[in-house]
């Protein structure tokens, strides 16, 4: 690989934050899927590079120049219990310096055990390392913020798991993984400097604007706050679940992390949950919002001796800035939704507008991709076939359209850029798994990748695509250990 530039930040940071590692050496390395695209917007290129040597530099055989390979230390509140974890799968080598000036992580999961593996071999699987490079993919056509995925190389070697299943690194690249959990982490530690440097290191990073503030801790509390409101939001608009909120699994940075047990929600139901083991709901689709603040109330709480020289007030300060939440979510949302439907001014009734038509879906157990992109191609509202209750939404939201006075087609193309034709349905991502698992056939997940990659114009012939699965009730993710 041409045109790393390294420059390794995060070593400067007190020690307790992080441990020395190195990935271990692996059999037959072989690359499943290199991601070109990706590597040519980070200033990167494989040209005249051997299949071999990329397999080799993809899964820490042949480290990159300028790398420092480590091991970041986080804590996180899993199902709401506290634990001390650090990254036991995850190897940092270190922060690239891309052309256009941004400075991204560049990390391997599942490159062997460090310092912070516990009982785990700090290895991964194939399946859940493909399923995060499509997912995490496809988040970014989406336009959502999300960790990218640079490569997935499989290592000759098995895992065990509950069977034996063939081992693999995927190359993940990110704003940073500093998490809520690097925060509590560094809380505890009892060392103020320590967290003092975290935090300055993080404005710095990623809210550079508030570096001088006078307040500055108070407002990047608020600024993390709001970037997770848009995020949330973002995830609700496109009926993405994450499905492992824990706050180890929330990045400061405002990005999506760790792709274990997601999936998307085919017909709309508040109460989807896919994870094989959230088995009360807590990272339901309709609690997302909810988990999120609950999330950044844990971080703000190892804000709090900066916030303030007096614990009270502190807390105020946390409590207003936390309160804030909901308003900024909602607002996010709505302002979403109205462009879902393709409203450019807002109306007071539109929170109304947008909630009769979710009832609707709920009730009539209706796909909610599929609803928004019919409604915005034209092809809903006609059909004599649709329920009564369907047509006086579609007549009424008619009547609200009418008052925007712009020519449909227009407002057609509009909803279009707000609704994608394509999500990764769950069948499909399963069928893409399993031909490359069990067939070593990566086709299937190339031409998907390939549709999903334009989710808002997809290729035409790509019809199969937004067909939902014939039924998911049943459908169950595990997490990608
Ligand atoms: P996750 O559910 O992927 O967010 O992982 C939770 C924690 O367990 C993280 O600190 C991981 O680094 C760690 N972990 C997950 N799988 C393994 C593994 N196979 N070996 C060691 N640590 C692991
Ligand atoms: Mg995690």
């Amino acid at each position: 690989m041409i045109g790393w530039r390294f420059d390794n930040s995060y070593l400067q940071l007190p020690e307790d934050l992080f441990a020395s590692a190195r990935p271990i050496t692996v059999k037959e390395p072989r690359v499943s899927v290199l991601n070109n695209r990706l590597a040519s917007e980070l200033g990167l290129s494989s040209d005249g590079v051997s299949d071999d040597t990329l397999a080799r530099i993809f899964s820490g055989q042949e480290l990159p120049e300028g790398s420092q390979p480590i091991a970041q230390a986080y804590a996180g509140h899993q199902y709401g219990n506290f634990t001390m974890l650090g990254d036991g799968r995850a190897i940092l080598l270190g922060e690239h310096c891309t052309p256009a000036g941004q400075r991204v992580d560049i990390q391997f999961k599942g490159s062997g055990p460090t310092r912070f593996s516990r009982r785990g071999d700090g290895r991964a699987a194939l399946g859940p390392m493909l399923r995060e490079y499509i997912i995490s993919e496809a988040m970014a056509a989406l336009g959502i913020p999300t960790t990218r995925s640079l490569a997935v190389v499989t290592t000759g070697e098995n895992v065990y798991r509950t069977s034996l299943l063939r081992g693999a690194v995927l190359t993940r690249v990110a704003a940073s993984h500093i998490r809520v959990g690097t925060f509590e982490y560094a809380a505890r530690l009892r060392n103020p400097d320590a967290l003092r440097a975290l935090a300055d290191y993080t404005i710095a990073r990623h809210y550079g604007e508030l570096t001088d503030s006078p307040q500055k801790y108070v407002e990047f509390l608020r600024a993390v706050i709001a970037r997770q409101a848009k995020l949330i939001s973002q995830w609700q608009l496109v009926g993405f679940v994450h499905g492992v909120m824990n706050t180890d699994n929330m990045a400061v940075s405002g990005e999506t992390i760790d792709y274990g047990p997601c999936a998307f929600m085919n017909a709309y139901r508040p109460d989807t949950v896919f994870s094989s083991i959230d088995h009360q709901g807590r990272y339901a689709y309709g609690n997302q919002p909810a988990i999120a603040q609950w999330n950044l109330a844990r971080f703000a709480e190892t804000l709090l001796p900066l916030l303030s020289g007096g614990q009270d007030e502190a807390v105020e300060i946390a409590t207003e800035s936390l309160n804030a939440f909901v308003g900024e979510y909602q607002e996010c949302w709505l302002t979403g939704m109205r462009q879902k439907l393709g409203l450019t001014t807002a109306e007071e009734g539109d929170p109304e507008l947008v909630q009769s038509l979710l009832d609707w879906m709920q009730a009539a157990e209706a796909d909610y991709t599929n609803t928004f992109r019919d409604l915005s191609e034209g092809t809903a509202g006609s059909n004599h076939s649709e329920s009564h209750e369907f047509q006086e939404w579609h007549h009424r939201w008619m009547d609200r359209l009418s008052r925007e006075e712009l020519p449909i087609e227009q407002v057609r193309s509009a909803m279009c850029k707000a609704n994608p034709a394509v999500i990764p349905r769950n069948h499909r991502v399963e069928e893409a798994l399993a031909a490359a698992e069990e067939q070593d056939d990566l086709s299937v997940m190339h031409r998907l990748l390939n549709v999903l990659l334009s989710p808002y114009s997809p290729p035409a012939n790509s019809g199969d695509y937004r067909e939902p699965p014939a039924d998911d009730n049943n459908y169950r993710t595990f997490c990608g250990t």
